[in-house]
């Protein structure tokens, strides 16, 4: 494909007026009120649907030296890199049924890591694997991470089909008191929280959601045993059926392709158009990364953080979608390293950017055959306004007698659902079938929820603190009044889009520290000094992306329109 030319400053003005209607279109009174949890009458769409119901155990009362709450990624590494450090006693607890956090709910047809296998999958050096594909499917990366689990002996002692439900520390016995919804009260001396930040399922709150009388699922907690096949295909139970499907973010982009291979019909109720860039997944061979050298793993994932972060590098290793389009990622990543002279960056930045989705939306032309579909899958925002997706199938799907684009724009969304299925702009859809890829709560999982009580020195609780002093933290892991609580996440620490790595680095951290503290005999707790240091860190030099954002479509990065919160929430300084 050819890159189209750099835009002149009249068709720039004109990209603006437009992007703008586009966004007038979209943004709603409610904004992130438009939402529903999957809970109460909707927790149907949270239940986990790969282990029954749960067989019974004896509440615990003993004390571990570590508890882990979360088994996905950050979990499973804060286990290992604790192990290496000699720590004996580590239970990890997750509500789901095994290891694998993210890969072990999201099991869709089609679901891939768009980010590349060999930076993505974590600790490659150690375990000796190498990633079969460029990006990898799903089970690949759930298996990694339950051989990460084996190879370091987390299960024997990790409580799965358990939800932590309270943490609380206790000044006598120096220890957190961890509560679950099983009876558990156990003591642990340290808590590390890997709890991460796209873990609940949230649906739209379209009126009459809960009339409708076919089936109906959130991607992540796909149901094979109504769809039949497996996430390579073979839907055979939607051979005749007609399938909708609300969502067309990165899952919708991955599973509308393998719906359209096997449903009846499938009609996708698009309201903003994602940006589909190529994806180019191929095979590879250990000869293909190098991965015979040494530290080979970890030297590509550092040239592809050094790249997506814009730092200077003298070779791409990855060479895709996201480090030819890094420039473009200085408004979503507060660690961007930032250029001197603003002015001179921002022009040659929206003009970059406007190259960028040119091009995404000659490739739609390109792509999708009749006129009319095309048009409502252009995308008309600013790159980094939406995350990008890559898809080589997506495109094409619409290409297909089998498959309805229904755009519902002009409508914020599906107007109202009935009992048979769902209404758009006074048009009703017969559905034997609904599938919510409508994404899920961001920020809010464990501690953040509000759900999961944290009660430090003299039962203060952390949530509380902070709303009344605001977020404090020492690197993002501790705060003050909670000793020996090790928080992993993005909240004022370092940021990529490549979000394993970040959480393997914390992972050593957080080890070294429960190590550190071990060998002192003291307890993990910043003073105040270092939490006022540390925002003072933050503060300085962060991003200012607020008119940015504002002026996007409305999505889940700027708030559903309402713009993306200031302040030092993340370390700005590469
Ligand atoms: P998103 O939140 O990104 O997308 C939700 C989709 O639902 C949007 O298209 C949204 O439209 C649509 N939607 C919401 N409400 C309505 C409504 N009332 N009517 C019609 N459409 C509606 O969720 P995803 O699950 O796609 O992705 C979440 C995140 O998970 C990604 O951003 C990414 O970080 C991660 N992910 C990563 C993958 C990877 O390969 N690494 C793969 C999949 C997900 P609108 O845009 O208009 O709000």
């Amino acid at each position: 494909m050819t890159t189209p030319q750099a835009p002149t400053p009249d068709e720039l003005a004109a990209l603006r007026r437009r992007y703008r209607r586009e966004r007038e279109r979209r943004v709603r009174p409610d904004g992130p009120r438009q939402f529903l949890g999957a809970e109460a009458e909707f927790g149907f769409y949270a239940a986990d649907p790969y282990v029954g119901e749960p067989a019974g155990r004896e509440p615990l009362r003993d004390t571990v030296d570590v508890a882990v709450v979360g088994a996905g990624f950050g979990g499973i590494l804060a286990g290992a890199r604790l192990r290496r450090q000699g720590v004996r006693r580590v239970r990890v607890i997750d509500k789901g049924g095994d290891f694998g956090g993210t890969w072990y709910w999201n099991r869709y047809p089609g679901i891939h890591c768009d980010v590349e296998s060999h930076v993505y999958l974590p600790m490659l050096d150690e375990t000796g694997y190498v990633p079969e594909w460029k990006y990898s499917p799903g089970e690949e990366i759930r298996q990694h991470a339950v051989r990460i689990a084996q190879k370091f002996d987390l299960g024997a002692d990790a409580l799965f089909s358990t939800t932590v439900t309270a943490l609380t520390w206790e000044e006598d016995s120096r220890t957190w008191i961890v509560a679950t919804d099983r009876g558990d009260a156990f003591r642990a001396t340290y808590v590390i929280t890997a709890t991460g930040t796209m873990t609940e399922p949230k649906l739209p709150g379209i009126p009459g959601i809960q009339d409708f009388e076919g089936h109906t699922f959130h991607t992540s907690r796909w149901d094979y045993a109504y769809t039949g096949g497996g996430p390579d295909g073979g839907l055979t139970g939607l051979a005749d059926r007609r399938v909708g499907v609300v969502g067309t973010g990165a899952t919708g982009v991955q599973v509308i392709p393998m719906l359209a291979e096997d449903a009846g019909h499938v009609f996708v109720f698009q309201r903003t158009p994602s940006t589909v860039d190529v994806r180019a997944n191929r095979r590879t061979t250990a000869g293909d990364v190098g991965a015979d050298r040494e530290g080979w793993a970890r030297a590509r994932r550092e040239n592809f953080l050094r790249i997506v972060s814009g730092e200077d590098h003298d070779e791409d290793l990855v060479a895709d979608g996201w480090t030819s389009s890094a420039g473009l990622l200085e408004k979503l990543l507060p660690s961007f390293r930032r250029p001197g002279d603003r002015e001179a960056f921002e022009a040659a930045y929206e003009a970059a950017d406007a190259a960028k989705m040119n091009e995404v939306r000659a490739r739609v032309e390109q792509e999708v055959a009749d006129p009319a579909t095309a048009e409502v899958l252009k995308p008309w925002y600013r790159y980094a306004c939406k995350r990008p997706t890559f898809s080589d199938t997506y495109y094409p799907a619409f290409n297909r007698s089998n498959v309805t684009l229904v755009d519902t724009a002009d409508t914020h969304g599906i107007e109202r659902v009935t009992e048979h299925g769902v209404v758009v702009g006074g048009t009703a859809y017969a559905l034997d079938c609904l599938i919510f890829a409508t994404g899920f709560s961001v920020g809010v999982s464990g501690v953040h929820s509000g759900r999961l009580p944290v009660r430090g020195r003299g039962g203060t609780l952390l949530l509380e603190a902070w709303a009344r002093h605001g977020v404090r933290t020492l690197h993002g892991f501790t705060s003050n009044g909670f000793p020996n609580l090790i928080q992993m996440g993005s909240l004022q620490n370092a940021s990529s889009v490549n979000f394993t790595h970040i959480l393997d680095e914390q992972a050593v951290h957080a080890a070294a520290l429960v190590a550190a503290a071990e060998a002192g005999g003291v307890l993990v707790e910043p003073s105040r000094e270092a939490e006022d240091a540390w925002i003072a860190v933050l503060a300085e030099g962060a991003p200012d992306h607020e008119r940015f954002h504002a002026e996007c479509t409305p999505g889940y990065y700027n708030r559903e329109g309402r713009g993306r919160p200031g302040g030092p929430t993340a370390y700005p300084h590469g």
